[in-house]
């Protein structure tokens, strides 16, 4: 057992602040991790503020974590000290069900561990993430870090990057496909690297005007303004794929209507309400709305080995620990351009 030095909240109204934990000793199957950066995920402040319910505190959140490794246990083959490592939203599954052993551990029918807000698989303890000095990973959920990225930039990969990732992969995104991706921040702005990296032609589609210019540098070819309803006249029929990455409310059916015959939207963002979809946006043009939750930890590898070729990593804002509870109401303003990552130095 250590003790690491932590931020968390300690209710769902209270601002973060300093706090101590416990990481477990080293295991046979461990990999002990210095954290180095964390990114901070919108998801980060839906938990905290128990947005989606069930949360618990003290929770320590953060699941874009990279850093180097520090010790590693005796059965442990693919780390040794010193590597760049990575963890995303996962630190553990059951290994044996028909999704785990389909490489998709982020549906595994005993419900996966989650880095935080969650609990091991002994569904006892509880589990603490990111925004903290070190953490304790089995091997089979850390991920290598190419050196050739810029580590505080990469952090975001985690799962801004596989979120965005594995659904483009997932409905075969190609060469010359028409990409839609809703909402420009921390998913969006990775799903419009990665998706222009596949070659498809992609339009971002989103409230702020003032962030044409960036979506046009970060690959988008077209801009929609998503204010303005002449953007879905003009563009209606337009996409092979939606890529909806909104954090808040909003309506399904108007995206829908982008899609050309057979098109497919994909939900990545969670908004704590249901929204209502009507049979007719599916049933013309036998469209399909889909989500999509993280990836699969080959599939996490895959992207990081794909951005690493690429050279894709996020665009970030480095902060100090002590600015999380700022970034987070920043966040809520779409004033984040395009992911905020902890310095765990200042912690
Ligand atoms: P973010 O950085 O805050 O970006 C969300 C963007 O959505 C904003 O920048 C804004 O873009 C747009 N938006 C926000 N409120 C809106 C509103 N009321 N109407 C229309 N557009 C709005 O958040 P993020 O970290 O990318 O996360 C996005 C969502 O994905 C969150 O709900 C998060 O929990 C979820 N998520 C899901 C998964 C998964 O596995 N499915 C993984 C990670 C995160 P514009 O300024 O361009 O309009
Ligand atoms: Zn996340
Ligand atoms: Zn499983």
């Amino acid at each position: 057992m250590t003790l690491a030095k932590a931020y968390a909240a300690f209710s769902a109204t209270a601002p973060l602040g300093p706090h101590q934990i416990e990481r477990r000793a080293v295991g046979p199957h461990d990999v002990q991790i210095e954290i180095a950066f964390c990114g901070i995920c919108h998801s980060d402040l839906h938990q905290v503020r128990n947005e989606w319910g069930g949360s618990s505190y003290p929770m320590v959140p953060g699941h874009e974590i990279v850093g180097k490794v520090t010790a590693v246990g005796t059965h442990v083959k693919g780390f040794k000290a010193g590597d760049l490592v990575g963890v995303g939203c996962m630190v553990d599954s059951c290994r044996t069900c028909p999704s785990c052993q389909r490489e998709l551990e982020q549906f595994c029918e005993k419900g996966a561990a989650f880095t935080y807000n969650g609990t091991e698989m002994d569904r006892k303890t509880p589990t603490f993430g990111g925004y903290s000095s070190s953490v304790v990973v089995d091997e089979a959920f850390t991920l290598k870090i190419s050196p050739k990225l810029d580590l505080a930039a990469a952090a975001p990969l985690l799962c801004a990057g596989i979120t965005t990732y594995s659904p483009l992969r997932h409905w075969k995104t190609k060469k010359g496909d028409k990409v839609g991706v809703v909402g420009l921040g921390g998913l969006g702005h990775m799903a419009v690297k990665i998706a222009a990296a596949m070659g498809a032609e992609v339009t971002m589609l989103s409230t702020s005007k003032a962030k044409e210019v960036d979506a046009r540098k970060l690959g988008a070819q077209n801009f929609g303004l998503t204010s303005d309803d002449a953007t879905f006249k003009r563009l209606a029929g337009h996409f092979d794929l939606i890529i909806d990455t909104i954090s808040a409310p909003h309506d399904y059916n108007k995206y829908l209507g982008l899609l050309r015959v057979e098109g497919v939207m994909v939900l990545l963002g969670v908004p704590p309400e249901p929204t209502s979809v009507a049979a007719t946006s599916l049933i013309f043009g036998r469209r399909t709305l889909s989500g999509s939750l993280i990836g699969g930890i080959q599939e996490t590898q895959e992207m990081l080995d794909f951005c690493a070729e690429h050279g894709i990593v996020s665009d970030i804002e480095l902060i100090p620990v002590q600015q999380v509870n700022v970034a987070y109401e920043r966040m809520l303003k779409n004033d984040v351009r395009y992911r905020f990552v902890l310095d765990m130095k200042t912690l």
